[in-house]
């Protein structure tokens, strides 16, 4: 076994490992305070709901550990038996080496390589949501909702690939710097059109309905000088019963998502704060923010590609051959680079999860202030959490390493102090 592989099995142990004890560790911190509700919840949790997110989160984390070591399964298997470079050269021969070629043969080997995961998105879905009372949606849905996002992956992922390999055989050895700039311009337009274009085809977005709800919540946006007509109400209640809000785009293309499951379960001024608080990522400029992180990361990405397209020996520990005369061999680097970059990146979450978490801090208090107290918040919160029986006592190492957004306890504690 050469060096390589050894290397991507140590890389694999570590990340399954390190993820396997976070779980173990978060689910045992939890199922310990099992017994009664801790002091700071028993204001708006009773002891058999507490339970049922307990055991919400048990169930989460079961599923979660064996798909994970099913997947490190499937990818072990993949890369170290030749399946990868198999189903290569079986498409390749297909389609051949040419720019569009190569882009279908690397759509379709990312295809393939889905399937082995799908019984688990399904399981996901039908047993484990199911189970909590979550799951809305149907198998027709759900079985219409994989088409669609595979033409809609296909709409999308064919040009841009077949951009990226055109790039490769005829922008020189820099092309990797205007793969970054194509790649990031993508994920710009992608900001706006994903809210615009891609959700409504998935889902129904509609204006707010006429009444006092809209009265207020428009009423909050102007004294907030956000403009209004961007705040939309989306169908979430056709899949799941979880609720959410959320931010997206830039500019005149910014759009306040909230689900119709939020604003069944929460009061007026809850809303009122929940949107403050997304209209707080607006103000604050939390969308650039992340967006100039992600052009961090994807440039560090692109120069690591740039290195391994020259890199014969890379391809070959998994054992792909080296292109021959004419034929372009960047889409071997990049399957393996798709399979293993999650083995790199994992480990920054943490630093992600982090910038996340202190743009939620700052938003909670932007609402704080607009609301101008911290209860109408504090109170959609614990909505918030009860409803979707979230984790209320996370792991403190679980919940730094993987949490977006801070705990309950977190956010409450630091809304209370004054700014
Ligand atoms: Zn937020």
């Amino acid at each position: 076994m050469n060096t390589v592989l050894v290397v991507f099995v140590i890389l694999l142990v570590l990340k399954l490992g390190t993820g396997i004890v976070l779980d173990l560790l978060n689910v045992r911190y939890a199922q310990a305070r099992a017994g009664e509700v801790p002091e700071s919840f028993r204001d708006f949790i009773d002891l058999p709901t507490y339970q049922k997110s307990i055991e919400y989160t048990a169930a989460k984390t079961r599923f979660g550990i064996v798909s994970d070591l099913y997947d490190a399964a499937v990818l072990a298997l993949v890369l170290l038996l030749g399946i990868l470079p198999w189903f290569y050269e079986l498409f390749s021969a297909w389609f051949g080496y040419g720019i569009w070629g190569q882009a279908l043969v690397l759509f379709l080997v990312g295809l393939v390589l889905g399937i082995p995961s799908m019984p688990f998105d399904y399981w996901s879905t039908f047993h484990l949501e199911e189970r909590f009372g979550f799951n809305k949606s149907t198998k027709k849905l759900w079985i219409i909702d994989k088409i669609k996002g595979t033409i809609l992956g296909f709409a999308i992922g064919y040009p841009l690939l077949a951009l990226l390999i055109y790039l490769v055989s005829s922008a020189g050895a820099l092309w990797w710097v205007w793969g970054f700039a194509v790649f990031f311009l993508f994920q710009l337009v992608m900001v706006v059109a994903y809210p615009m274009f891609i959700m409504p085809l998935f889902n129904k977005l509609e204006p707010m309905e006429e009444g006092d709800l809209k009265t207020r919540l428009f009423a909050l946006a102007d004294r907030t000088g956000f403009k209004a007509q961007t705040i939309l109400v989306l169908d979430g209640s056709k899949r799941s019963g979880h609720s959410n809000a959320f931010f997206s785009g830039f500019g005149r293309f910014r759009r306040i998502v909230l689900y119709d499951t939020l604003i069944e379960q929460m009061e007026p001024d809850e809303l009122e704060a929940v949107l403050a608080h997304e209209i707080g990522h607006y103000k604050l400029g939390h969308i650039p923010k992340m967006m100039a992180m992600a052009a961090l990361t994807s440039f560090g990405m692109f120069a690591v590609l740039g290195w391994l397209a020259n890199a014969d020996w890379f391809v070959q520990a998994f054992h792909f051959s080296a292109a021959q005369e004419g034929q372009i061999g960047i889409v071997p680097v990049l399957l393996l680079f798709m399979l293993l970059s999650g083995l790199v990146t994992f480990w920054l979450s943490p630093l992600s999860s982090r910038l996340s978490r202190k743009h939620e801090y700052e938003a909670d208090a932007f609402a704080r202030d607009a609301m101008g107290s911290y209860a109408p918040l504090s109170q959609a919160l614990r909505k918030l959490h009860k409803e979707n029986l979230s984790n209320l006592t996370p792991h403190p190492i679980y919940s730094s390493f993987h949490y977006s957004h801070p705990t309950l306890v977190e956010r409450e504690s630091s809304l209370r102090v004054q700014s």
